[in-house]
């Protein structure tokens, strides 16, 4: 039977929650921080990216130069890409957060 891994202690922890190692926000998920959620609207969008530039969070989704949604991992839902979105028709909706689906596309 394998040994379930050894949970640090408060000793290994750096005072004060410091992140000692560069370049590691892809591995927090701070999707559960999030009481409203982004909702595309595909059909409004432009893909002018505006969404993409502004988000804070890299949490918006663009392949081949257009947009394709978000990533509900790392977006902490606070509004900026919706308030940005040009379109005439926002192709962003901020809706309240289902906690069931905190982490769904
Ligand atoms: S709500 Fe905020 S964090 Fe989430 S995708 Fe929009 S700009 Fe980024
Ligand atoms: S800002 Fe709005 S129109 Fe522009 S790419 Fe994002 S969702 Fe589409």
């Amino acid at each position: 039977m394998a040994t379930p891994a050894k949970k640090p202690g408060w000793r290994d922890i750096p005072i004060g929650g410091r992140i000692e190692e560069a370049g590691n926000a892809h591995k927090y998920h701070v999707g559960g921080w999030r009481i409203r959620r982004p909702v595309w609207v595909k059909e409004n969008c432009i893909h002018c990216l505006f969404c993409w530039v502004f988000c804070p969070d890299s949490a918006v989704e663009v392949h081949d130069g257009k947009m394709h949604g978000f990533d509900y991992n790392h977006c902490k839902g606070c509004g900026i890409c919706a308030q940005e979105c040009p379109a005439k028709d926002k192709a962003i909706e901020m809706r309240p957060e289902d906690v069931e689906n905190k982490f769904d596309n």
